[in-house]
């Protein structure tokens, strides 16, 4: 069975708690604040593999959580972190947003991604020790990883897509040309996954091509293998279409052309009107007395496409088609990485009614929903992200309420393990 899309759900860990301790000594009767912050819980990591073409692995396992972070400790003893957790994927594969269907990352250039954040780790009550609040009884909990359910869908990266009724001999030219070793039998459906294969045509000079499962009529409406296998071509630049021209199936070259190519129109206008080369293959089973190679190349070059005569069982004429591929290839763009469209959410300042504040002496702890949503979003090591965090605060009226319940400049605000000094 191949898998080219799933939908996932993925965690980040919880941060460790921050812990509450005293330090303790000898002779000492009572000891400062030592309690020591949680560690982050691990992120969850997509990561590209070059030997998967599948994501068959996500078929029995939809749930990706990363290990939390431990929790602090005394003597001021921070919490291990948690470790990340990674997720293997081919490359190619798209993310998208479940919910909007929006493209997060596209896994091609073969970077890492961060596809949940874990939570942070709580500090410890060493960190509320102030010159006014020296015994503080408090840590903070660790915060919750991200969590959301994406769907990974594959659209493998390749130059070359080949495409043809089943049989025609596919596999068999991308075995004779590249170092990839596909399925090849004598029966319909024998590639159930797309293969992928390196050409090398001179030095410095080679393409990837890919063969996928054989697409049928109808397939581009659902029925039958096939329709799901032309998403794997959406990207190619290039197609290749492989005709058994010898008829040995006892089939029509021209109709197997025309209805290949209604199937790619009726699939995507884009990927109909993409450059395609024709391959006549099996030319070496071709009857002498036979038109079927001038019918198709007359109809073939009315359709504005060139036509190549091989025999990939004989590797006749293969070299040369590869040749002039990558001679095709070099005059056109490349292969599409799609753009994220996915933009996290900005969450909306609430009221400040909304907002509890506690405060002690000269420490002012602000919690609340719409503010820990928030602070989710703010990058604090960035000047524009802080500047929009102090934006959205003024305009929540957070610092009008705290003003009246008598904050003083130089007063600490601690906004979610945020903190930051008062001043008017
Ligand atoms: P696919 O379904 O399009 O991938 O077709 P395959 O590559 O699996 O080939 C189907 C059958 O046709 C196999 O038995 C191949 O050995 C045979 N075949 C492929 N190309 C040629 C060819 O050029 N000449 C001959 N005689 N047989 C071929
Ligand atoms: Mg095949």
């Amino acid at each position: 069975m191949f898998v080219d899309k799933v939908r996932i759900t993925v965690i980040g860990g919880r941060g460790g708690d921050g812990a509450v301790a005293f330090h303790r000594e000898k002779y000492v009767a009572s000891g400062g604040p030592d309690g020591g912050d949680g560690g982050h819980g691990g992120s969850v990591i997509l990561r590209v593999n070059d030997n998967l073409t599948t994501l068959l692995d996500f078929r029995y396992k939809r749930k990706y959580q990363a290990p939390s972070g431990i929790s602090g400790m005394g003597r001021k003893m921070a919490g291990k972190r948690g470790e990340p957790l990674i997720i293997q994927v081919p490359r190619g594969t798209v993310v998208r947003d479940a919910e909007t269907n929006q493209i997060i990352v596209d896994m091609s250039t073969g970077e890492d991604f961060v596809i949940a954040k874990g939570g942070r780790g709580g500090w410890g009550n060493a960190h509320y020790a102030t010159a006014t609040r020296q015994v503080p009884r408090f840590a903070k909990s660790g915060r919750k990883g991200e969590e959301r359910d994406v769907i990974l869908e594959l659209k493998l990266l390749a130059d070359v897509g080949l495409v043809g009724f089943p049989n025609v001999g596919k596999s068999t030219l991308l075995s004779v040309t590249s170092n990839a070793r596909p399925k090849i039998a004598n029966y319909h459906f024998t590639t159930l996954f797309p293969n992928l294969g390196v050409i090398y045509v001179d030095e410095g000079v080679s393409f990837i091509m890919a063969d996928i499962p054989g697409i049928i009529e109808g397939a581009a409406d659902g029925a039958g293998l096939g329709h799901d296998f032309l998403r794997h071509i959406d990207r190619c630049r290039l197609l290749v279409h492989v005709i058994d021209v010898s008829g040995s199936e006892g089939r029509d070259p021209v109709e197997d052309f025309d209805a290949i190519c209604a199937e790619l129109k009726n699939y995507s206008v884009d990927l109909s009107s993409r450059p395609m080369i024709v391959a006549a293959n099996k030319v070496d089973l071709l009857p002498p007395d036979s038109d079927h190679l001038e019918r198709l190349r007359a109809h073939v070059e009315q359709a504005g496409c060139e036509l190549y005569e091989i025999s990939a069982g004989t590797t006749q004429g293969t070299r040369n088609l590869m040749r002039v591929v990558a001679q095709k290839l070099s005059t056109l763009p490349p292969v599409t990485i799609y753009e994220p469209e996915y933009v996290a959410p900005v969450a909306e300042a609430g009221s400040p009614e909304d907002l509890e504040i506690e405060h002690s002496g000269h420490v002012w702890v602000v919690t609340g929903k719409w503010l820990e949503n928030l602070i989710l979003d703010i990058n604090f090591e960035e000047y524009e992200s802080r500047n929009y965090f102090d934006l959205v605060l003024r305009r929540s009226g957070l610092f009008q309420r705290l003003e009246e319940m008598g904050i003083e400049d130089g007063d600490t605000v601690d906004i979610y393990d945020f903190e930051f000094e008062y001043q008017r």
